[in-house]
C-alpha cells in the first residue's frame, strides 16, 4: 500500500532495526521504546487492523502470535513475562493503520492498563 508507513518499512524502503524475520513476517524495535524490550510485529502485507488480520486466514494471525512469542524468547523476557498488544482503533491509541503487534518486555507492568 502506498504512504503506509509500516510497508515502508517492510520492504525496506524506510529502516528499521529488524530482530526477526518470518516467511510473511518482520519483527523490528519500535523507535520510541516503552519498555526494555519493545518490538513490533507485522505481517508484510498491508492489513489495517486485528480484524483484517483476523480475517486473512491461512495462519497468518498464528504466525503474527508466534513471532511475538520468538521476539520474547530472542529477548530473554519469556520467562520474566511479557505483554502483546494490537491497539486497535482511535481510544486504544492505534496511531499507525497497519496492524501491528507490541510485545513489551523487561518490567513489571500494571494492570489494567491506562
Ligand atoms: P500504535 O500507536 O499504532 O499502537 O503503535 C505505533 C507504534 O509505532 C508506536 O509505538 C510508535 O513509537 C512506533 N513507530 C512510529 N513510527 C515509527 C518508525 O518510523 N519506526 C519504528 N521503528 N517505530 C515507529
Ligand atoms: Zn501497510
Amino acid at each position: 500500500m502506498t504512504d503506509c508507513l509500516f510497508c515502508s518499512i517492510a520492504t525496506g524502503e524506510t529502516a528499521a532495526a529488524r530482530v526477526l524475520e518470518s516467511p510473511r513476517t518482520i519483527a523490528f524495535r519500535d523507535i520510541s521504546p516503552q519498555a526494555p524490550t519493545h518490538v513490533l510485529v507485522i505481517p508484510k502485507d498491508h492489513y489495517p487492523d486485528l480484524a483484517a488480520l483476523a480475517g486473512a486466514g491461512a495462519g497468518l494471525l498464528d504466525e503474527v502470535a508466534a513471532q511475538a512469542h520468538r521476539v520474547a524468547v530472542a529477548a530473554g523476557v519469556d520467562g520474566t513475562g511479557y505483554r502483546v498488544i494490537f491497539n486497535t482503533g482511535p481510544q486504544a491509541g492505534q496511531t499507525v493503520q497497519h496492524v501491528h503487534a507490541h510485545v513489551l518486555g523487561g518490567r513489571a507492568m500494571a494492570w489494567p492498563p491506562g
